[in-house]
C-alpha cells in the first residue's frame, strides 16, 4: 500500500530521530542496565520537538490525533529501537481521556512536553492477570481517599511523575464498578518502599514495586468517577496490546533483517548461510510470521482506532500473535547467526530476551486466547 506524502514524511521523522539518536544508545544501555534520566529526559524533549511525543492521543486531550496510517508509520518506526529507548517517543495511557477539565489543565501539559512521566499501576502481588483480586484499599476520608496496599511490576514508577494507581473503592460491587482510578504524584509520602526487579530483558527499563501506607489522594485526583477505574483501563488497553504486538513487531523485522545480510555474507562449506535450504527455510518461515503480523496489527488499528467495538479481540489476535511470533522469529535469527548469535557483541541475544517478555505483559497469552475463544464460542448458535 503506497503511503501519502504526510504519513511518508511523518516516517522520514522518526526513522531518523530513532536511528540517529537512540539506536546509537541501545547497546550501553542494555549492557549497564541503566539510563541516566536526564538523557531520557532530553531525547523526550527532542521527540516532541519533533511532534512524535505523544504520537498516539486524539486531539480531544490534546494530541495530534493522527490518523491509522500515521500511527501505524511512527509506530513501526520506534520499535526499530529497543524497548527503554523507544519509550522516549511516548506512546502515552488513553486513559488519560477520563482527566477532567482542571486535570487536564494542570498535568496535561507537563506530560504533552514530556517534561513529566506517566505510568500506571494495576499488578498487585496477588492479582496480575485476575484483576478482581485488586485489593490495594481507596477508603474515603475527609476531601479524598485513603490507599492502602501494594504494587508491583510497575513500569518506571520510580522516575515516574504521576502513577495512575488503580484501587478498590466498593468491594461489594461488581468488577465493573469496584476499581477506581487515583492520579498519585511519585513524591507523595504515602508511597513507600520503592523496590526495583532484576529482570531477564528490557535492561535500562525499571520495572518497580512499592506499597502505599495511608497515602492521602485528595478528591481533585479521582479520575473519571468514583467506581469508573475498569471503564478507564479498558479505554487504554487494547491501544496498548497493539503497541506491545508492534514493539514484537519491530523487534522482529530487525533481527529478520540483520539475519538476511548475515547469510547473504557468512560462507561455510564453500557457499553463503543463506544458499543452504534449512537457512532459507528459517527466513522464509520469519517472513511469513512478521508479515501475518503485520497485517493483523494494521486490522487491529483500524478497528481499535476508529472505535469499533471489533477492536477488542482484533487486538488480542494482534498482540498473541505479534508476541509469540517474536519469540519465534527472535530464535530462529539467533540459530541463522550460530555461535556468534549467543554473544554480546550483536543485539540478536538481546532481541531474544526482550521478546519473551511481550507473551506476559499487556494480558499474557492465556489471557488473549481466553478471550478470542469466548467470543468465537459466543458467534455459533446452538
Ligand atoms: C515487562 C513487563 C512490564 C509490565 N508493566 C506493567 C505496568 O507498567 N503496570 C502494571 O500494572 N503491570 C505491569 N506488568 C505486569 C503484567 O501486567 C502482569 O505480569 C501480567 O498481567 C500477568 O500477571 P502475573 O504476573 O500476576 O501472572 P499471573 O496472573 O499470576 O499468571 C501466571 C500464569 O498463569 C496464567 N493464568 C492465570 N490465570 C489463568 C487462567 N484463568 N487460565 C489459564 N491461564 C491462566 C497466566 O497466563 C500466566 O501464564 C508488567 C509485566 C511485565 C513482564
Amino acid at each position: 500500500m503506497s503511503e501519502s506524502q504526510e504519513v511518508r514524511m511523518i516516517r522520514e521523522t522518526a526513522r531518523r530521530f530513532v536511528r540517529s539518536q537512540l539506536v546509537p544508545l541501545e547497546a550501553d544501555i542494555d549492557a549497564a542496565d541503566e539510563v541516566e534520566p536526564a538523557v531520557l529526559a532530553r531525547l523526550r524533549r527532542q521527540a516532541a520537538e519533533l511532534g512524535l511525543y505523544g504520537f498516539n492521543l486524539p486531539e480531544e486531550i490534546g494530541g495530534p490525533g493522527l490518523d491509522t496510517d500515521a500511527k501505524l508509520a511512527i509506530l513501526e518506526e520506534i520499535t526499530y529501537t529497543s524497548v527503554p529507548l523507544s519509550e522516549v517517543i511516548g506512546h502515552l495511557p488513553l486513559s488519560m481521556k477520563f482527566f477532567n477539565e482542571e486535570q487536564r489543565r494542570r498535568v496535561m501539559p507537563g506530560i504533552l512536553s514530556g517534561e513529566t512521566v506517566i505510568t500506571y499501576a494495576l499488578t498487585e502481588p496477588d492479582a496480575g492477570s485476575d484483576l478482581s483480586a485488586v485489593r490495594t484499599r481507596a477508603q474515603r476520608a475527609e476531601g479524598g481517599w485513603v490507599l492502602n496496599g501494594s504494587k508491583h511490576f510497575i513500569s518506571h514508577a520510580e522516575t515516574a511523575d504521576h502513577i495512575l494507581v488503580l484501587a478498590l473503592t466498593d468491594p461489594d460491587a461488581s468488577l465493573k464498578a469496584r476499581l477506581t482510578t487515583f492520579l498519585v504524584r511519585r513524591d507523595n509520602p504515602g508511597i513507600a518502599g520503592m523496590t526495583r526487579y532484576r529482570k531477564m530483558g528490557w535492561r535500562g527499563y525499571h520495572l518497580n514495586g512499592f506499597t502505599l501506607e495511608n497515602c492521602f489522594v485528595p478528591d481533585a485526583d479521582v479520575v473519571g468517577g468514583v467506581g469508573d477505574g475498569f471503564l478507564s483501563m479498558i479505554e487504554s488497553i487494547n491501544h496498548d496490546r497493539i503497541f506491545s504486538a508492534s514493539r514484537s513487531l519491530g523487534l522482529s523485522r530487525r533481527g529478520q533483517e540483520m539475519a538476511c545480510q548475515y547469510a547473504r555474507e557468512r560462507r561455510a562449506f564453500g557457499a553463503t548461510l543463506g544458499d543452504h535450504q534449512a537457512i532459507q527455510f528459517m527466513l522464509a518461515d520469519n517472513d511469513v510470521d512478521i508479515e501475518a503480523a503485520r497485517l493483523l496489527i494494521r486490522r487491529a488499528a483500524e478497528l481499535v482506532y476508529a472505535g469499533d467495538p471489533l477492536g477488542r479481540i482484533a487486538a488480542s489476535r494482534a498482540k498473541l500473535f505479534a508476541s509469540e511470533m517474536g519469540c519465534r522469529v527472535s530464535d530462529r535469527v539467533l540459530q541463522v547467526y550460530g555461535g556468534m548469535g549467543y554473544m554480546c557483541e550483536l543485539p540478536v541475544e538481546r532481541f531474544y530476551r526482550d521478546a519473551r517478555a511481550f507473551r506476559i505483559g499487556e494480558g499474557t497469552s492465556e489471557m488473549q486466547r481466553i478471550q478470542i475463544a469466548r467470543q468465537a464460542l459466543a458467534e455459533v448458535q446452538v
